[in-house]
């Protein structure tokens, strides 16, 4: 029997977390997959390997794009999970960004750790880690090339186009013109950050301003958010996880009330 006591699932639109926590709420067990369309058998299949892991049918919160889906015991947003999961790691409030595949959220953390204020992107890619993937994947680079491309250019091309459908047009029309991809790529970063920072002005900047999602794990958008909104940012241990953890906090949680 490993110590994992209580199970979160955070059913992204993108991926699929799972994160299985000891009495003592630190992460011990992990699982990561790319979300399948049968999101509800996906699921099915992730609590069984979990409570396998935990050699006993451990409670399960759900959160995420699919939560309602799941077969957990409860199902909590995403905005809770994600400020519990930071201000759990990190101890201490501030402003949360999460980008995540085709959403981007603010949540303002109070001291005590709180949902203070939050607003959210989930109508448009442009803003989100998909907006980027496009772009990679029109430039044939994968996602770490493409960042690292961003990081080394000497200046950014300003990329005119806030849809992503039309931004990839806007990149094939701008290498046709002869401009170096690296300035373009970084243009494409800076208008990723341009919007989220607008979502950020749109709630209030609390400092630290921390990052979670998968997107955090991206350097230049790490780089680039500190410059757009003029702090350091700070970035929890496994930020695309954090979802997941915070749900699995809240099903230890369920045990001690029960
Ligand atoms: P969701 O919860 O909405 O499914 P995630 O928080 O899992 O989304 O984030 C998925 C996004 O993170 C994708 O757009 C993906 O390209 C991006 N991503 C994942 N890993 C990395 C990485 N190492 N560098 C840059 N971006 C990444």
């Amino acid at each position: 029997m490993s110590d994992v006591r209580a199970i979160g699932i955070d059913a992204g639109s993108t991926t699929t977390k799972a994160v299985g926590v000891d009495a003592e709420g630190r992460a011990r067990w992990h699982l990561l997959e790319e979300t399948d369309p049968r999101l509800r058998l996906q699921i099915e299949r992730i609590i069984t390997i979990a409570r396998e892991v935990a050699g006993s049918p451990a409670p399960v919160v759900a959160t995420g794009h699919g939560r309602r889906l799941a077969a957990a015991d409860r199902s909590v947003t995403e905005i809770t999970c994600h400020c519990k999961g930071v201000y759990t790691q990190t101890g201490h409030g501030g402003t949360l960004i999460d980008i995540g595949g085709q959403d981007s959220k603010v949540i303002v953390v109070g001291h005590t750790g709180k949902v203070a204020n939050f607003a959210m992107n989930d109508k448009c890619a442009a803003g989100t880690g998909r907006f980027l993937e496009v772009a990679a994947r029109r430039l044939k680079l994968d996602i770490d090339a493409f960042s690292d491309a961003a990081l080394h250019a000497e200046r950014d091309r300003d990329i005119s186009s806030t849809c992503t459908v039309f931004a990839e047009s806007e990149i094939v029309s701008l290498i046709a013109e002869g401009l170096p991809v690296g300035e373009i790529i970084a243009g494409l970063h800076r208008s990723l950050v341009r919007r989220v920072g607008a979502l950020v002005r749109s709630t209030g900047l609390e400092k630290p301003v921390m990052l979670s999602g998968g997107v955090a794990q991206n350097a230049a958008v790490r780089r680039f958010l500190g410059e757009e909104l003029d702090v350091e940012v700070v970035v929890p241990e496994h930020p695309q996880l954090m979802g997941a953890y915070g749900a699995a906090l809240i099903a230890l949680e369920s045990l001690s009330v029960r």
